[in-house]
């Protein structure tokens, strides 16, 4: 989609809306509201048609609580965010009360890398005092890495590596390959296959992806020395991680939920400084576009 669809939603708008998006949904529904009613609920969830992936996430606190919901505390989440599709709500409405008047919430139209996006926001920030640990990080997570690594999307040939540390490297971690194709000419002069102090198999993107890895040992993350990361990349990897733990502790299928919700690939590298995306009003793009149609004229 080239465009970015925006709607003002009040009252009965916002649930005949969500009516239509509901039965019109093909891939997935994710409806995180802070409050929910037994009759509400009950209603909307049975318009999605059947194959269609549903998350329900509501506060611990809500007088109705779904069985099949994520329960959040109530101390830090206030928030409603309604993503069918491709297409987000953000706003004040529960999924409550549909009769109530005086809610407003704005629909936002985009396309699927960008309404994950919102949404992964929306969620680390939601997580953030949850005391969840990245690491280790719960072992489902291997695997994502079947259809490429999930950080950047990179495709990895082998399922594993062999990894030590390697002084020619930096102290830092190679794999086994790596010095034994050492400079293109043989064996690692730093490191003698025999001094090597090895560290366990991993499954670790190489040079030509992000290099950051999980170790098989241990769960814990790591990144390969030859395309180091930094601190703030790293930080952000482990951020990725929380939020794979804090579905997989829930007992949830954390990663049919990471692949429905598209987290795979390349979400993790979003800064948490959530910067402002810049549109262009109609008009704006109308009088451009005229612009340039009249430079056009003139020069010919
Ligand atoms: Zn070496
Ligand atoms: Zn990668």
């Amino acid at each position: 989609m080239e465009a970015l669809n925006l709607q003002f939603l009040y009252g009965k708008e916002f649930w005949t809306k969500l009516e239509f998006l509901l039965k019109n949904a093909s891939e997935r529904v994710f409806i995180l509201s802070a409050f929910m009613g037994e009759n509400t609920y009950k209603k909307y969830i049975k318009f999605i048609p059947d194959d269609v992936f549903i998350l329900t996430v509501c506060r611990e606190d809500s007088s109705y609580k779904p069985v099949e919901s994520l329960k959040i505390n109530h101390k830090y989440f206030h928030g409603k965010i309604y993503l069918i599709d491709n297409t987000i709500i953000i706003g004040s409405q529960n999924l409550y009360e549909a009769n109530k008047e005086g809610e407003f919430s704005t629909l936002i139209e985009t396309d699927s890398f960008n309404s994950s996006l919102i949404l992964y926001q929306a969620l680390l920030k939601i997580i953030e005092k949850e005391p969840i640990q990245a690491e280790p990080v719960d072992e489902d997570f291997i695997s994502l890495y079947e259809d490429g690594c999930p950080f950047c999307g990179h495709y990895i040939a082998s399922d594993s590596v062999s990894l030590h540390t390697c002084p020619g490297y930096g102290g830092d971690f190679v794999s086994d390959d790596d010095c034994e194709s050492y400079g293109g000419d043989g064996f690692c002069k730093y490191c003698l296959p025999e001094n090597r102090r090895s560290i366990g198999e991993a499954i670790c993107c190489d040079d030509s992806g992000c290099g950051l890895g999980i170790s098989l040992k241990t769960n814990y993350l790591l990144h390969h020395a030859i395309n180091p990361v930094t601190k703030e990349e790293f930080d952000l990897a482990r951020q990725y991680l929380r939020l794979f733990n804090f579905f997989a502790k829930q007992g949830e299928d954390a990663v049919e939920i990471f692949h429905k919700l598209g987290f795979v690939g390349e979400v993790y590298k979003i800064n948490h400084e959530r910067k402002q995306h810049k549109l262009v009003s109609h008009d704006v793009a109308q009088r451009m576009v005229a612009n340039l149609q009249n430079r056009i004229a003139n020069n010919q």
